[in-house]
């Protein structure tokens, strides 16, 4: 493991910028105690801080002036969140007083942290692996119950476990045919071989379910886009609204209005929705609609569900018709709004699509919508007993691991030489090192602890 304890002695506000009960300032580094030592003055006289323990006291400047009352905390390395000690100071939660004392840090040699570097040293230091530490922003980020309780599965080391375990059975299978490299006069014997098969195939079944996983993890992740698709004026920003709750889109009376796309987060029952409203789509000459056809075209490509929004109030016009010919039939549903006008459409010509009264206007149906969109993903939300992956990177990792297993298995039956064996296992093994961290290239490091705040 390559040791990430820095000369530098690093600080940042831990918590979130604003005002708030109180703010917590943390420094990590070898000389985190002596600079708390500096400017703290406990209540009581202490000869040396306890790990561990939180002391009341004051903070002074560098002239000697009060800055706040505090409680300060150390905690010696390797017992801390990054392995290195730590200080933290809690002081009161204005934005000024922390800044003044980050700055006061800074002044005496401290350097900022860059976002994520607390956690990147953690992971450096082996406090945690890195599908752990993608689980700590993962937690952070979350926006529904669904995906916190994934991310902290994951941060409980439960994908983890499951890759060190297939690890380490494959790196005992590659100790023995590297033995075999190393005496190339002893061919592996027939019964070996086949319990080396055995065993490959066995981790490779294992990598199966945790591919299949991806899907209904990824939407208890990132949720599930859904698009708002339909003629102008069907009511489809009213629908925006109505299903939020709350008036974003704007909604007017003369057709096409919404230019562009309008995206909205909710959740139904625990599952994260990003819900977007296309511009209206028609057959149009006006080159701003026109884009805005054009991208609604393409996003009913990457949507996981299209409403294909229809007025029932009206006869369908041929617009409808385009818009119905654009999507996916089984990734559908057909929401036959203004139901509170009389019923004039027919709806037997959009066939093959669930259809869903609503009235945008006054809310009738919208929770039978809303409970149809849960039932048609992932249990409605739930996330499931086993272990599930949501990261693309990991999913990635595990298809190029299944792969290099399968080479092995069929080298193993054209009877290719030791060497060639240990080749595919090295690269499976290299594959799910990347997941846990072993393996992983700087510059992906980079860009994962990249999407960390300051301070994390
Ligand atoms: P969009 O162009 O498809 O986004 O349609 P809008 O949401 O802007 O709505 C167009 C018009 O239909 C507006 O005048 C809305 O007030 C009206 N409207 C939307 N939903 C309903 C509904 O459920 N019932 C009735 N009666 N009118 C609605």
């Amino acid at each position: 493991m390559k040791s990430g304890f820095s000369e530098e002695t690093i600080v940042a506000p831990a918590t979130a910028v604003g005002e708030g009960g109180i703010g917590i300032i943390r420094l990590s580094g070898t000389s985190a105690e002596l600079t708390l030592q500096r400017f703290f003055r406990p209540s009581r006289s202490v000869d040396v801080f306890e790990s561990h323990q939180l002391y009341h006291g004051h903070l002074l400047d560098s002239s000697g002036s009060l800055l706040d009352e505090v409680l300060a905390v150390v905690m010696r390395a390797p017992r801390s969140y990054t392995g290195e000690e730590i200080v933290e100071v809690h002081c009161h939660g204005g934005p000024v007083i922390i800044r003044q004392i980050v700055d006061l840090f800074i002044d005496a040699g401290l350097r900022l942290a860059r976002p994520g570097e607390f956690t990147l040293r953690a992971f450096l230091n082996g406090r945690l692996d890195l599908s752990r530490a993608e689980a700590v922003i993962d937690l952070i980020r979350s926006r529904s119950e669904s995906a916190s309780q994934l991310a902290v599965r994951q941060l409980d080391g439960a994908l983890s476990r499951i890759i060190y375990d297939l690890r380490e059975r494959l790196v005992e299978n590659l100790s023995l045919i590297e033995a075999h490299i190393d005496f190339p006069d002893e061919d592996i014997s027939p019964p070996a071989l086949a319990n080396l098969c055995a065993n490959v195939k066995k981790a490779r079944d294992e990598i199966d379910p945790l591919l299949a996983s991806f899907d209904s993890g990824r939407v208890l992740r990132e949720g599930l886009n859904v698009l708002i698709l339909g003629r102008p004026n069907v009511g489809k920003s009213s629908l925006l609204n109505a299903l939020l709750g709350e008036s974003r889109a704007i909604v007017t009376d003369i057709p096409g209005t919404t230019r562009d796309t309008v995206e909205e987060s909710f959740v139904i029952s625990g599952l994260p929705i990003r819900l977007i409203d296309t511009a209206g789509v028609h057959a149009t000459s006006d080159p701003i609609e026109a884009e805005g056809v054009r991208r609604a075209t393409e996003k009913v490509k990457t949507a996981d569900l299209v409403l294909l929004v229809v007025d029932g109030s009206q006869e369908a016009s041929p617009d409808d018709f385009f818009a119905f010919d654009l999507v996916e039939k089984d990734r559908a549903l057909l929401v036959v709004n203004k139901s509170d006008c009389p019923a004039v459409l027919d709806r037997s010509r959009f066939s093959g699509l669930a259809a869903t009264p609503v009235s945008a206007k006054n809310g009738a149906g919208l929770d039978l919508l809303k409970d149809k969109i849960a039932s048609l993903f992932s249990a409605g939300g739930e996330v499931s007993e086993s272990t599930m992956i949501s990261d693309r990177r990991h999913r990635e990792a595990l298809l190029r691991s299944r792969e290099a297993l399968n080479r092995f298995l069929a080298s193993v039956q054209s009877a290719q030489e030791p060497e060639f064996l240990a080749l595919d296992l090295r690269e499976a093994l290299h594959a799910l090192g990347e997941i846990t961290g072993e393996t992983t290239p700087d510059e992906i490091l980079d860009q994962i602890f990249s999407r960390f705040c300051i301070g994390k």
